[in-house]
């Protein structure tokens, strides 16, 4: 079957409504690149549909058409899966509306799917323990509608006010309380999503138990848009600790076995977390930063200096919540830990919020710099140490002048590591920085995804058995290949 793009667009028109479907660059450009400004590309339009059944039949006008389809949540992914492909920001709009294609052929600019009108929360209560919504609700709005009854969602990330939560299951997110909760996998119990045919799955019965085969979640969580788009989330609420303390723990790498600060730090900043963790009931966060980013930060965002600003080698920003008050047993646990210097400790939200800045800005403040290579990674713990030593020298070896800034989550091996110097399109720091992931024995993506900015490595991570299954499964839910093409599986010929 064959129609032409432009019928395909007006099909599209009609289905969304004309205010829906946008079109004029002014108004698309913002869906075209993404929030690390590396990555983007011209789309062919913006369909922003209202419900479920306006998913279903835009995806089914696509695949007719062989139209490619950019599922896009709140555009804070890092690694290019949420916009078109192409890099360069300037949209290449050549391949126009006006085309014929035949089904399956989806070179020419997609059209980028918004789910940001998919955002009521339907269902938020304490007897079931269940929060309800469209995939285009933000995570802030979810986490708003729980704690108005008391509860929590048990996952948390900066970008809470534009992250949708069809997103965070798209990427699989992570954030900051995962070595409480698990990642976005975990904290989910049922789904609806739309395959690439328009055919509308849906497991959303409110059943926390129910094993009737294979998992909705389990597939999808973490498909990055290429398997279907989600259009509803269902998660676990887990209850409001009464207490919650944030401490922010200026650290020293004195007498660990290191050649940089940064190594001999992590190395601190290991040790403290595990301590912790087996001697402080609830335990949240344990976050690293380290000098760079962190006086960045401050001056950025006009905050004072951080505890021991001219001596540590790193900071944890440490979170701890329970029925009753952490402090005095984190209060205890630091003062017996070797390398910790100082620390400041607050218990009430906006003096935690401040001291959550120094960590939480490090994003924001780096892109004040310049457009950066983020590469998300992760370690076996007794080896993120050794990781964190030598990554700044290996990108500086390579591209002398350039600036390393890391900072992450420290407790579950999870470094974010950022290369500002090397061109934006320039791929080979990226490829260092992840091949030494490897070597280490760690995954070139903790929490991010893969997106189009890691693709060539899958098959590094990867092994041939394990992306012929994953080509399969593509295959078998999209034979179109429609569904967010050249995002996470690598081509054949790679
Ligand atoms: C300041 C900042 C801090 C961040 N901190 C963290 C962090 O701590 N942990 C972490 O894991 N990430 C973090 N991120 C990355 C980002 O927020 C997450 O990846 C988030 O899950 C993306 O959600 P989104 O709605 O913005 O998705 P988008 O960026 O719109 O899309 C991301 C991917 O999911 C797909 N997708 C989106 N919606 C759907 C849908 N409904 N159905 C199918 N596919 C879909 C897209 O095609 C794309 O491949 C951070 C980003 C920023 C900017």
């Amino acid at each position: 079957v064959t129609i032409a793009v432009d019928g395909a667009l007006e099909q599209i028109r009609t289905i969304v409504g004309p205010s829906h479907l946008l079109s004029e660059q002014a108004v698309t450009t913002s869906y075209e690149s993404d929030w690390t400004g590396r990555f983007g590309g011209p789309c062919l339009a913006v369909a922003r549909p209202a419900d479920t059944s306006q998913v279903a039949e835009i995806l089914a006008c696509c695949r007719r058409a062989g139209i490619g389809v950019v599922p896009q949540g709140g555009n804070t992914g890092l690694v290019g899966g949420s916009v078109p492909r192409g890099r360069g920001l300037a949209p290449d709009r050549t391949a126009a509306p006006g085309q014929q294609v035949t089904a399956g052929q989806t070179g020419g600019p997609p059209l980028v799917l918004s789910t940001r009108r998919l955002n009521e929360i339907t269902r938020c209560d304490a007897t079931s323990l269940l929060l309800e919504a469209g995939a285009g609700a933000t995570l802030g709005d979810a986490q708003r509608a729980a704690g108005a009854i008391g509860y929590e969602l048990g996952i948390d990330l900066a970008a809470r006010d534009s992250a949708t939560l069809g997103g965070m299951v798209a990427t699989n997110a992570g954030g900051i309380h995962v070595i409480r909760h698990g990642p976005m996998r975990t904290r989910v119990v049922g789904l609806e999503a739309v395959l690439a045919d328009g055919s509308v799955i849906r497991r959303m019965n409110g059943l926390w138990k129910d094993n009737v085969g294979w998992s909705l979640v389990a597939l999808l969580a973490g498909s990055e848009g290429t398997l279907a788009v989600i259009t509803a989330v269902s998660m676990r609420l887990v209850s409001r600790p009464t207490h919650r303390v944030t401490a922010l723990v200026a650290l020293s790498g004195e007498g660990q076995p290191f050649s940089s600060r940064q190594g001999a730090a992590t190395a601190t900043a290991v040790a403290v977390a595990a301590g912790l963790q087996s001697r402080v009931d609830g335990i949240e966060a344990v976050e690293i930063t380290y000098p760079a980013g962190t006086t960045l930060v401050a001056e950025k965002a006009g905050l004072p200096y951080p505890p021991r600003a001219d001596s540590a080698d790193a900071w944890l920003t440490i979170e701890a919540a329970g029925s009753s008050d952490p402090a005095p047993y984190l209060a205890d646990a630091l003062a017996n830990q070797p390398g910790v210097l100082d620390a400041a400790v607050a218990t009430d939200s906006t003096r935690r919020r401040q001291l959550w800045a120094y960590r939480e800005r490090h994003t924001e403040a780096i892109a004040t710099l310049g457009v950066a290579h983020k590469l998300d990674v992760s370690l076996p713990l007794d080896r993120l140490a050794q990781f964190a030593d030598v990554v700044g020298p290996v990108v500086e070896e390579n591209w002398p002048g350039s600036t390393t800034i890391c900072f992450g989550h420290v407790a579950d091996g999870n470094l974010h590591v950022n290369v500002l110097g090397p061109p934006a399109d320039d791929e080979a720091a990226d490829d260092a920085v992840l091949r030494l992931a490897l070597d280490h024995g760690g995954s070139i993506s903790a929490e991010h995804g893969i997106g189009v900015a890691k693709v060539k490595l899958v098959a590094q991570a990867r092994s041939g058995a394990e992306i012929g299954l994953m080509r399969s499964v593509k295959a078998t839910l999209d034979p179109a290949g429609i569904l967010n093409p050249g995002v996470l599986i690598p081509p054949p010929s790679s």
